[in-house]
């Protein structure tokens, strides 16, 4: 058990954590931010970000991130790399667990975001690694002159399949619907794309491969019930997201997705804890919005601490 108690401790660090160790470092509270792997969450994965506003033109996500820890070292917030595994109510203290550590805290602020869904077909896991990816713009530049293909219809898959067709022959947007979620400004761009091919009303059934890799992927058409094979040496999954919560399963309250259940004021259901960002069940899932929840989870956060004292 560490000596220290904290004030703050928040666990991950995308833009809602690194947010919320900006708040709470400049409201002097002691503060520690617990990243499993990089700081800088999902937004490390995206090659151009549009939307976050006083940005004209975008801005690179690793550099944006990178501007977002340089801004929580002005404040002085400090942070280890760990994984949290559990957390502890003991009222006026909680007891983090962070690897073979037990740390001692007053406060909790979760902002451990989601990670990629998967489809779970059969050739999915198999070839996680040789032609099956959650991620272009980490594998995009291995698939030169190749097809692929990505699947799923919401900005996700719409940004990644604009980034893809950088690299790929060929690149088919196999979705389940006849129309895209995704943003109007990016449905523009896929259509205006030669060398995206959207695939309506389909889904992926099976992954079919060799010792080299992917070779092909078998597609069902909903509409007609019909089968076939599509030539594709890369399969990029983007269905959506799952929220990385199942740690805390059995002491927070979850909705039947595994989101967080908070009031707007990122409360859960214990006293002393909060939730910002990807993690909580919300309607919009942006950095701006991370961004918005992680300031109110600190400043909430810093009032239950005035009411303990
Ligand atoms: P999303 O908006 O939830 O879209 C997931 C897509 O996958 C949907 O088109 C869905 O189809 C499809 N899908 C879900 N399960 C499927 C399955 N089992 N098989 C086949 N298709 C399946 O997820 P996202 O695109 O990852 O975006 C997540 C959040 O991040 C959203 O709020 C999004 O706006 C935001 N985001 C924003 C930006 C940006 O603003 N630049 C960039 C990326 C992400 P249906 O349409 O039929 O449901």
């Amino acid at each position: 058990m560490s000596e220290t108690l904290y004030d703050v401790l928040i666990i991950g660090g995308g833009p809602a954590g690194l947010t919320a160790g900006l708040y709470t470092s400049r409201a002097r509270l002691k503060t520690l931010l617990v990243e499993r792997m990089i700081l800088g969450g999902q937004v490390m994965t995206t090659t151009m970000v549009e939307n976050y506003p006083g940005f004209p033109g975008g801005i690179d996500g690793p550099d944006l991130m990178m501007r977002f820890q340089e801004h929580c070292q002005e404040f002085g917030l400090e942070t280890i790399t760990g994984e949290v595994t559990g957390l502890v109510d003991k009222g006026r203290e909680k007891i983090v667990a962070v690897d073979d550590r037990e740390i001692r805290t007053r406060a909790v602020i979760i902002t451990t975001g989601a990670e990629p869904s998967k489809l779970g077909i059969p050739g999915e896991l198999e070839f996680t690694g040789r032609g099956v990816s959650y991620c272009a713009t980490c594998d995009g530049a291995f698939f030169r002159n190749v097809p692929v293909a990505i699947i799923g219809g919401g900005d996700t898959a719409a940004e990644e399949a604009l980034f893809l067709s950088r690299f790929a022959s060929k690149v088919y947007l196999v979705h389940r619907r006849d129309e895209l979620r995704a943003t109007k400004v990016l449905q523009d761009r896929i259509f205006a794309n030669d060398k995206i091919e959207p695939i309506w009303n389909s889904t992926v059934e099976q992954v079919v491969g060799d010792n080299t890799g992917v070779t092909s992927l078998i597609l069902h058409n909903r509409q007609d019930d019909s089968q076939r094979t599509l030539e594709a040496v890369g399969m990029f999954v983007a269905v959506g997201v799952t929220p990385k919560a199942h740690f805390l399963a059995d002491i927070l309250e979850l909705n039947a997705e595994g989101y967080i259940l908070t009031d707007s004021d990122c409360r859960t259901s214990i006293p002393g804890v909060f939730a910002a960002g990807d993690v909580r069940k919300k309607i919009l899932k942006q950095i701006a919005t991370a961004v918005g929840d992680g300031a109110i989870a600190a400043i909430v956060a810093e009032k239950y601490l005035d009411c303990m004292e």
